[in-house]
């Protein structure tokens, strides 16, 4: 049986205006249940390259699927719809609403995905206490250390069971023992099923990835899984 494809990104192009081709015939694809890094120095391409895989921006040349739907076809209320469906994210800086305790700020993960009033708070809680915080569910975030509000971040992108997770440096605004408790989550969540890509200039965190997507000046030089070249 082939493998289920959330993401599939199809000879994509990126042209800025001004000249610069931010990504450059890029093709990639995140079969379920996989853990991989998007690694590379800064000015590679990589935000250009997360904001496509995430819908945020669109490719000037290409296509996207996620979940098997060609997202540059799609008018812009669809488009935020599949995105609040299928996909969550983590970023470095964490997002939080500073007014908002732990489980209002993951229940607005659910804001955009239809879910009732009444169910996100339960769904809130699960979340939280999958990544470990069922004991920080009413602190507000300045109440929370730098680990404990990117796990809060992470519970957000969770909450709605999406098919993949984008994490753009999570660790990077963390110290090494809470980096360390961040990247160690990620991985038990991708063994309990989650399928997340890692955004990472960090080769140390990118080689502890099953796989690893190297790009260079808007291309991909290098794609790697454990057991061998894919
Ligand atoms: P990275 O995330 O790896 O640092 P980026 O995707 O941000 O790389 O940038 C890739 C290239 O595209 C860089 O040369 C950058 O200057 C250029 N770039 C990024 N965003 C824009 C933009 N909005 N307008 C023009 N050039 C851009």
């Amino acid at each position: 049986m082939s493998p289920i494809l959330v993401l599939d990104v199809d000879r994509v192009v990126k042209a800025y205006p001004g000249g610069v081709t931010a990504l450059d015939d890029v093709s990639l694809s995140v079969r379920q249940g996989e853990l991989l890094a998007i690694l590379g120095p800064s000015g590679s391409g990589k935000s250009t390259l997360l904001n496509i895989m995430g819908t945020l921006d669109l490719p000037s040349s290409g296509t996207v699927r996620v979940g098997g739907q060609d997202v540059t076809a799609l008018p812009d209320r669809r488009l935020s719809a599949l995105r609040g469906r299928w996909l969550g994210f983590v970023f470095q800086q964490f997002h939080l609403t500073d007014g908002l305790s732990a489980t209002e700020n993951v229940a607005t993960g659910l804001l955009y995905a239809g879910v009732p009033r009444r169910q996100r708070r339960p769904l809130a809680l699960e979340a939280l206490d999958r990544v470990g915080l069922a004991h920080r569910v009413r602190h507000l975030p300045h109440q929370l250390s730098g680990g404990e509000r990117q796990r809060v971040a992470i519970a957000r992108a969770l909450v709605n069971r999406p098919a993949l997770v984008l994490a753009d440096e999570p660790t990077g605004a963390l110290d090494t023992a809470n980096g360390e408790a961040v990247l160690a989550l990620l991985t038990r969540l991708n063994q309990e099923g989650t399928t997340i890509a890692v955004i990472t200039h960090d080769r140390d965190i990118a080689a502890r990835m099953p796989r690893r997507v190297e790009i260079r000046d808007g291309r991909i030089v290098a794609d790697t899984r454990n057991g061998g070249e894919q």
